[in-house]
């Protein structure tokens, strides 16, 4: 007998934040790449989560609610993923606004450091490029900046202005691990340790079970196996939950990631089953 395996993807972005599908594309894509389920995690926001349901009907393939949040330790970032959120709670999404307000005006600030160092870019521009109410970014500036050949690449134009540690660079509003990981239990989702191999601060783990920490996103487009295979090991050692994605961004830096990271659908079905145990 022919086995089948079904394969699912839980880290994927949309045109609401920094992706270039709108999550009609997405959903299509996955089919396309036969998955099984995916989830739907933007920047700041869930904008994109009802439309890639409403488009996943008497498809088969299923639509997680997530988001990603962008915490701040120290001198570093963590990402933090909430998979199965209520993204119907109004506090919740009251403080999504506020989140995607200060990116509005961190991108304001950016955008003078540039204009301050003689490059030519208005926030016109960038929300002409990433259109108006979605949660926008740095590749969302990248790219703006790539398509009017201030750089040669999406790449070039962290690796000159505005990487973590370039001249326009300008931080989020700053949300502590903490306080990410709350925001996703109150709204019943369960936090995962976004690609934590990108980081590179395992020892920051036990401090982050402690605060609800849930999950570890060991399978990521870029962990190789052995990253892999280390953070399946960690997660056994600190009894977590394991997830992964793509972090697919459309074409955003590139070609589609969807699809790419084998995923195995039990993964999903184990968080599921912790899941219900939230929900009771
Ligand atoms: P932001 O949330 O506005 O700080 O932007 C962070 C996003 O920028 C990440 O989620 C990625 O989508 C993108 N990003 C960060 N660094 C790079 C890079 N070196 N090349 C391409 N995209 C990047
Ligand atoms: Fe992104
Ligand atoms: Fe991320
Ligand atoms: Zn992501």
């Amino acid at each position: 007998m022919i086995f089948f395996k079904k394969f699912v993807d839980l880290h994927i972005h949309t045109n609401f934040s920094d992706g270039t599908f709108s999550p009609e594309e997405v959903v299509a894509f996955a089919l396309k790449n036969k998955l099984s389920a995916i989830a739907i995690t933007d920047h700041d926001t869930v904008s994109g989560i009802e439309n890639a349901i409403a488009a996943s009907r008497n498809t088969g393939l299923e639509v997680i609610p997530g988001i990603e949040f962008s915490a701040e330790i120290e001198n570093y970032e963590i990402h933090i993923l909430g998979l199965f959120i209520d993204t119907n709670n109004p506090g919740f999404l009251e403080k999504l606004k506020k989140i995607r307000n200060s990116r509005l005006e961190r991108m304001q600030k950016m955008i003078e450091k540039l204009n301050a160092l003689g490059i030519s870019v208005s926030i016109e521009e960038v929300l002409a490029h990433s259109g108006s109410d979605v949660s926008v970014g740095r590749l969302h500036l990248a790219r703006v900046l790539f398509e009017k050949g201030n750089v040669s690449s999406v790449k070039e134009a962290f690796e000159r202005f505005i990487g973590r540690t370039k001249p326009c660079y300008v931080k989020r509003m700053i949300i502590s691990p903490k306080e990410a990981i709350a925001m996703i239990k109150e709204v019943k989702g369960i936090a995962v340790l976004a690609h934590p191999g990108s980081m590179a601060h395992d020892e920051i783990i036990p401090r982050l079970i402690e605060e609800g920490l849930q999950a570890i996103e060991a399978y990521h487009i870029e962990h190789n196996q052995g990253r892999t295979q280390h953070y399946l090991h960690l997660a056994k050692k600190y009894n977590l939950l394991i997830s992964g994605g793509s972090d697919c961004h459309g074409i955003g830096k590139g070609f589609p990631l969807l699809g790419l990271v084998k995923v195995p659908y039990e993964v999903l079905e184990r968080l599921k089953l912790a899941k219900i145990k939230i929900d009771k």
